[in-house]
């Protein structure tokens, strides 16, 4: 049944890793602090229709906040305003987890947090060098609940 399938979605998930269901970063769409919000940019946040943009300095892999689509309200793209003004800096409510860290515990740190979104790291071994972090994705409460609620399309 639906709802027995459900079930064992609900189930399944504590131990399916992040890795798993992550958006990865390479189509995680992000902007640069840096950027200006002039028309163009805004026209460009607005077509993806996400709610929610990481910001990043320097490179893609330094995500240093997010930029919330609904502040934009209060926006005058005349201003160029450049988009670090707009980023909601870490600590009120961007997390990071690892990839392999399993769906459960993160599920509770979501739950937890005001952003619902976690950045998602790894530890790279290198080659001989020194092991360094590495940003692999995001990870949103949406993506379990996809997990969960796919399993259910699946079993029918
Ligand atoms: P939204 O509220 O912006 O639609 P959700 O949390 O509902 O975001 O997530 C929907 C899907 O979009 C998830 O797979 C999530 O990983 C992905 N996602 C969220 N924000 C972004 C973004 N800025 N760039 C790429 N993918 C994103």
């Amino acid at each position: 049944s639906a709802a027995g399938a459900a079930m064992k979605g609900a189930l399944r998930y504590h131990s399916v890793t992040v890795s798993e269901v992550m958006t990865p970063l390479i189509n995680v769409f992000m902007l640069s602090a840096d950027e200006r919000l002039g028309f163009d940019v805004v026209a460009k946040i607005f077509k993806t229709g996400y709610s929610r943009i990481p910001v990043y300095e320097v490179s893609k892999s330094n995500i240093v906040g997010l930029l919330f689509v609904k502040d934009l309200i209060f926006l005058d793209p005349e201003d160029e305003i450049p988009v670090k003004n707009f980023t909601h800096i870490f600590g009120r409510g961007l997390h990071f987890v690892w990839a392999d860290d399993n769906l459960g515990d993160v599920l509770k740190l979501l739950k937890s947090g005001r952003s619902h979104m976690a950045v998602v790291q790894d530890v790279n071994q290198g080659d001989g060098r020194d092991p360094f972090y590495e940003v692999k994705g995001i990870i949103t409460l949406e993506d379990i609940l996809e997990l969960i609620i796919g399993d259910e399309i699946i079993d029918e």
